[in-house]
């Protein structure tokens, strides 16, 4: 067995540090889900979440991880032989075409290299010369790689072709700009243990008027996922099955103290740490695996043959780091700066790495 190490510097890009209001939220007796205080502590957390994911459209929780929520925005919107267009730039982007595939989807897939952004004239070329397709999937930041998408760009894009906009957002909401309805998002799907400081659990959707409609139209098979049932529980202040109930009471304070920190605030502290830690790597002689342009503010992925080791090493030091997945594992290390975090953390970790990599 592993030696074990006491984790004291949580940084990989979810599950997230929690919130320590969360952590004693987690630990508190259990209550009825059917009894008015669940259903005012889902009316309050609705109405916070539409704060933060800059909508005025109907946000679902379902009890899942982001994959549940993905799959949720596909079993309510694409019908077998339905022609989607999946962009992906690395693990996530492939997953989010995995399950459109696996429900029938006749696939268009745009894939670039790993480390690398969507190319939006592509999206846009492979748009025009493929009319019949009605639905775009993207993923907002590929957690993977550490690199974020032109979302606002390509946001403009699927406008213009009128389709159906799907985003996954699981890594990017609550942490970098997301505006829903100004860049035209039909469909936002985000977790709470990326940038919400929550315990895994929960997976949050934003449905269009537009995404709704085509719900109603949409021939699939589901149940557990089915929105339209989540929204008319919604509206009595409900969930159709039992829910995780104590990660919604968490993920309702957690968001308090994200409005107090401000917006604003939150999205520049994860710029400052990204910023930061390019800067030091770099002058340690570690190069990014994305260029300054495409590189993610929530999660830096850095290019060494000694990935493994790193690790191992920084784990000793109670700092625990993520690796590679697919093709880059033991090729890259990534450093999660998402969520509840501060800028002694990061200090931290950069000075043990720098410590670290002159040893080597
Ligand atoms: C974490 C993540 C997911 C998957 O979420 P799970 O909660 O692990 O199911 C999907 N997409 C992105 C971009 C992610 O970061």
């Amino acid at each position: 067995m592993a030696k074990k190490h006491k984790i004291k510097n949580l940084r990989i890009p979810g599950p997230t540090k929690l919130f320590p209001e969360a952590r004693e939220l987690m630990g508190q007796e259990a209550f009825n889900h059917r009894g008015p205080r669940f259903e005012e502590l889902m009316r309050d957390v609705t109405k916070k979440l539409k704060i933060i994911f800059h909508t005025k459209n109907d946000i679902l929780i379902l009890t899942a991880s982001g994959t549940g929520g993905l799959e949720a925005a596909i079993v309510n919107t694409v019908s077998p032989g339905d022609k989607v267009l999946a962009v992906s730039i690395g693990s996530f982007g492939d997953r989010f075409a995995q399950i459109a595939k696996a429900h029938g989807a006749d696939l268009t897939i745009l894939r670039y290299k790993s480390g690398t952004a969507a190319d939006p004239k592509e999206i846009e070329k492979t748009l025009k010369e493929n009319p019949n397709i009605k639905t775009l999937l993207i993923t907002h930041n590929e957690t993977s790689t550490g690199v974020k998408n032109d979302l606002e760009t390509i946001s403009k894009i699927a406008k213009k072709n009128k389709i159906l906009f799907i985003v996954d957002a699981v890594s990017s909401l609550a942490a970098m700009p997301l505006p829903i309805d100004k860049w035209g998002i039909d469909i936002a799907i985000t977790g709470s243990q990326k940038g919400f400081g929550i315990p895994p659990g929960l997976t949050m959707i934003s449905m269009s008027k537009k995404a709704w409609d085509k719900s109603k139209k949409t021939k699939s098979n589901k149940f557990y996922f089915d929105l339209n049932i989540a929204k008319s529980a919604l509206n009595n202040g409900q969930t159709p099955f039992t829910p995780a109930t104590h990660q919604i009471d968490a993920l309702n304070k957690g968001l308090d103290i994200l409005f107090r920190e401000g917006l604003d605030n939150m999205i520049k502290r994860h710029i400052n740490a990204h910023e930061k830690i390019k800067k030091e790597v770099k002058e340690m002689g570690l190069k990014l695996l994305a260029s300054d342009t495409d590189s993610s503010p929530v999660v830096t992925a850095i290019k060494t043959d000694n990935a493994g080791l790193i690790i191992k090493q920084m784990r000793e030091k109670g700092i625990e780091l993520a690796g590679g997945y697919g093709d880059l594992a033991g090729k890259i290390f990534r450093i999660g700066h998402l969520g509840y975090f501060d800028m002694k953390e990061i200090d931290e970790v950069l000075k043990e790495l720098r410590k670290i990599t002159k040893s080597l």
